[in-house]
Parts: C-alpha cells; sequence; structure tokens
C-alpha cells in the first residue's frame, strides 16, 4: 500500500496542470496514469521522428486562450490557422469547384450558420443543426447541386467540431455562437506539437505511467485507490479521466455516485473525431491549411477535412478527418481498409494515380478504454447543469477534473487547463500562475 497526500488520475491536461500548481505550491502530489504517456487526448506521436499530435492539434481562439499565454511565455511558436480552403473537391461530380463556386458555397453556409441563431432565438429549447438546416434549405429555391453542398459545408465544421452528427447539435450552445466567429481571433497550431507544452507542464512532477484505477473506496478518513498495481491511499484524489471512461464505468465508486452525477455523465454528450496522419517523403500539394472533401455516404461525411501539418511538424504531413457516424462505422474496419479509403480520397483530390506515403498512424481513441471518444459536447439544453454536478466534489474528498466540468472551454485543451487550475486551488494550491 502506497500513500501520498494528494493522488490525481490522469496525466493529461488538467491532471497535469493541476499537479503542477499543486507541486509548485509544495504540495506533494502523485499521478497514476493508465496509459505509458502523458498528454492523454493530447498526445503528440512521431512518424519517422515528426511530431504530429494524434489529439489536439489547434489552439482555438488563440488569442485570448490561457494555452497561447503558457505557450508563449515557454517560448514555443504558434503559428495562425484561418481554415482557408484552397479547394473543395466534391466527390459526386468528379472534381473541384471552380474558385467562384467555392466561394459562393462558402458563404451561403457562412450565412445559414448565422440563421440558425434567429431559428434558435425562436424556437426555443433543444432546437437542433439539422433540423434548422433542412427547413432554412427547403425554403431555398437552389439547384440540388447547390443544397447539397451549402448542406455539407454546414455541417462539416460543425460534425468535427463537435465529433458528432449534425442531428445531435444544439443551437442553443456557447461552442456553436463562437465557432464560426473567427475573424477577429485566429487559431493557432504550435510548432512542434502539444507535447512541447504538456513537457514544459510534466516537469518535476511524480507520475506512475500504466497504472490503471479502476476502484475509488472514499468511505473511510483515507481514500482508498484500487488498482492494477495495487492499492494506493490519499487524504484527496483528483480525478481527471475523460467523461467516456466515466460513462463507461471504468472507475467504481464506493459509496456509489450521487444519482445527480450519473445522470449527468451519462446524459451529457461524448462524440468521436478520428484521424489518419500521413507523411510523405516530397510534398505533392501546394500548401495549403485546408481542403474540404465532398463525400456524403450513408454513414455520414466521409473525411470532410484534409489538413496541412508540413509546417508544425517539419516533414509533408496531410491529416484527413472523420467524426460522427462515419466516424463508429469506419472504427469498426481494419487499418488497411481505412489507410486504403484516405488514400482512395487523396488520389481524387490530388488527381494522382499513385500516392504513397512514408509512414501513417490511424487514431483509435473511441475505441480505446482509457478515452473512448474524443470530447464532450452539449447534446440538450441542460448541458451547463450537467457540467455542474460532474464537477461537483464528493465528501471533500473526491474532486473532479477534465474538460467535461469545464464551463469555461468544454471539449478543448483551454477547458481542460481551467478547469485543472480550479481544482488546483479547491485542494489548496496558492500558486495559480502557469507562467
Ligand atoms: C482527435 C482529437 C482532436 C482534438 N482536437 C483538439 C484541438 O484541436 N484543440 C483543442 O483544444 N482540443 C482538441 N481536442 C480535445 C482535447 O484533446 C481535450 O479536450 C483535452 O486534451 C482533454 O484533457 P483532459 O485532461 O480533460 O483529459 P485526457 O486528456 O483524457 O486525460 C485523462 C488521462 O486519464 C488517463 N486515464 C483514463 N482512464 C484511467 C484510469 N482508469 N486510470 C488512470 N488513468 C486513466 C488517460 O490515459 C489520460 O491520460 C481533441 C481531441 C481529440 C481526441
Amino acid at each position: 500500500m502506497k500513500h501520498s497526500k494528494i493522488i490525481i488520475i490522469g496525466a493529461g491536461f488538467a491532471g497535469l496542470t493541476a499537479a503542477k500548481l499543486l507541486h509548485e505550491s509544495g504540495h506533494e502530489v502523485l499521478i497514476l496514469e493508465a496509459s505509458q504517456y502523458f498528454g492523454g487526448r493530447a498526445r503528440t506521436i512521431h512518424l519517422d521522428g515528426a511530431p504530429l499530435d494524434a489529439g489536439a492539434a489547434w489552439v482555438h481562439y488563440k488569442a485570448g486562450n490561457i494555452t497561447t499565454k503558457i505557450a508563449e511565455a515557454n517560448g514555443l511558436e504558434i503559428i495562425d490557422d484561418h481554415y482557408e480552403p484552397s479547394f473543395i473537391w466534391d466527390k459526386k461530380q468528379g472534381k473541384t469547384l471552380s474558385k467562384k463556386k467555392k466561394e459562393r458555397y462558402l458563404e451561403e453556409a457562412e450565412i445559414a450558420r448565422e440563421l440558425a441563431i434567429d431559428f434558435f432565438d425562436k424556437k426555443g429549447r433543444n432546437s437542433n443543426a439539422l433540423e434548422f438546416i433542412e427547413k432554412y434549405l427547403s425554403k431555398k429555391n437552389w439547384s440540388k447541386k447547390k443544397k447539397r453542398i451549402v448542406g455539407f459545408l454546414y455541417a462539416a465544421l460543425l460534425e468535427t467540431d463537435y465529433g458528432a452528427d449534425i442531428k445531435n447539435i444544439v443551437l442553443s450552445d456557447e461552442r456553436y455562437l463562437t465557432l464560426f466567429d473567427l475573424d477577429d481571433d485566429n487559431d493557432g497550431k504550435i510548432v512542434g506539437g502539444y507535447q512541447k507544452l504538456t513537457n514544459i507542464l510534466r516537469k518535476n512532477l511524480s507520475i506512475q505511467y500504466k497504472t490503471v484505477v479502476n476502484a475509488i473506496d472514499y468511505n473511510e478518513k483515507n481514500v482508498s485507490i484500487s488498482t492494477n498495481k495495487g492499492i494506493y491511499t490519499c487524504e484527496k484524489v483528483l480525478v481527471t479521466v475523460s467523461l467516456g471512461v466515466l460513462k463507461n464505468e471504468k472507475i467504481q465508486f464506493f459509496p456509489l455516485l450521487p444519482q445527480r452525477k450519473k445522470i449527468a455523465i451519462q446524459k451529457m454528450g461524448y462524440g468521436n473525431l478520428e484521424k489518419v496522419i500521413l507523411t510523405f517523403e516530397k510534398q505533392f500539394w501546394k500548401e495549403t491549411e485546408l481542403i474540404y472533401y465532398i463525400e456524403e455516404t450513408k454513414k455520414g461525411q466521409a473525411f470532410p477535412f484534409i489538413c496541412d501539418f508540413s509546417k508544425t511538424s517539419g516533414v509533408p504531413a496531410l491529416v484527413l478527418f472523420y467524426a460522427g457516424s462515419y466516424g463508429e462505422y469506419l472504427q469498426e474496419k481494419t487499418d488497411d481498409f481505412i489507410l486504403e479509403k484516405a488514400i482512395d480520397v487523396l488520389k481524387a483530390v490530388f488527381n494522382k494515380k499513385n500516392i504513397n506515403p512514408k509512414s501513417h498512424y490511424i487514431s483509435r481513441w473511441s475505441k480505446d478504454d482509457f478515452f473512448f471518444g474524443s470530447y464532450s459536447y452539449s447534446s440538450d439544453d441542460d448541458v451547463k447543469k450537467y457540467i455542474k454536478a460532474i464537477k461537483k466534489p464528493l465528501k471533500n474528498k473526491v474532486f473532479f477534473a477534465g474538460e467535461a466540468t469545464s464551463l469555461k472551454g468544454q471539449a478543448y485543451v483551454h477547458g481542460a487547463i481551467f478547469s485543472g487550475i480550479r481544482e488546483a486551488k479547491r485542494l489548496g494550491a496558492s500558486s495559480h500562475f502557469l507562467i
């Protein structure tokens, strides 16, 4: 049996942030991490030595983001990203849209996103993004093709940002309001990937890797934590595992979690977003931030985004994204199948007979028992109530952090950081400056 005053479960952004602040304030802290990595859903992998983000890759709303502040204070470079698509390729027509059409359709999709807010104002509770766009397009005197493409573009950004189909996304959410408002506040990408930041946070911390927590007993004076490596005891424990891990009841609580917390955990949405990361010997495309690929399958949008990560990784690299139902469908397939699909998309988009990646990585967040998906989202209007219930401590002994407990950045890295700061303060940290 090992004892530590404070134990933190999970070495993702929330856990690392809280541990750093507590450690700097003189507290004895131990992190128990199930995997052999730090960073959690913001883990950077290496393909032929090049750093590429398997999970989080963007710093959203860069200018005011705490992530930017920490990064810049530590001399890291963040490059702007405007999500400016260099072109749109439509599978149905088998071609790239003209520049004029690209601009017109993107503008129409933008208008639709803004008008969705009026729709919500009129309709009120639980109005969803699919219901809106169907009604909106049905009133337009446009060609079938235009409706199809504008509808696709409207959904693409939403579905990848939420990791969910638009039929499950509510319009009341603050994320919906801010997602498209990037004009004055660009997103950014960290050169070298998110590991640059997690490496800074984890310095001097005690992390016990490959230690899977299965139960927390908080009935006695000390909290008892059961793991695959034996029992740990502590005075207070901070749980930072993903909403997916909580939903799947991978950690048993004694006494049982209060009913309100259980309901919130089950009702809050938790999405999936996956990536196919490819590196190449030589760059065969013109530098780009983003390419839209339009293919609407019965299972949902196939690889709607292709992004260029050459600048941040230092090697020619493309990343294809997929999410929601299509993600669920494709995750059942083998790596070879997924890779072939991705390569077929690139062959079409770049009009090439052969595409031979040097290396590849296929993410499996939704199949991973330490994550079960990508990030939380609001599937109904009660999301704030759910977040408050999930983050509520138990008996002043068990505390909760992580993106799904954050009212200031749910789903994002900065939400995880804010939640770590919040709980570190609650646990007695006097230092709350990470910079
Ligand atoms: C594909 C993808 C793309 C994303 N893109 C972005 C983006 O561009 N920008 C952005 O801001 N955010 C993005 N996100 C979201 C972002 O990664 C998360 O919000 C953030 O990293 C969550 O941090 P966290 O500390 O809350 O949780 P996690 O990172 O999940 O950390 C929890 C830790 O707990 C560990 N753990 C789980 N179960 C146990 C157990 N039983 N015992 C011990 N340890 C356990 C896990 O291994 C993990 O290390 C993305 C996520 C994904 C998956």
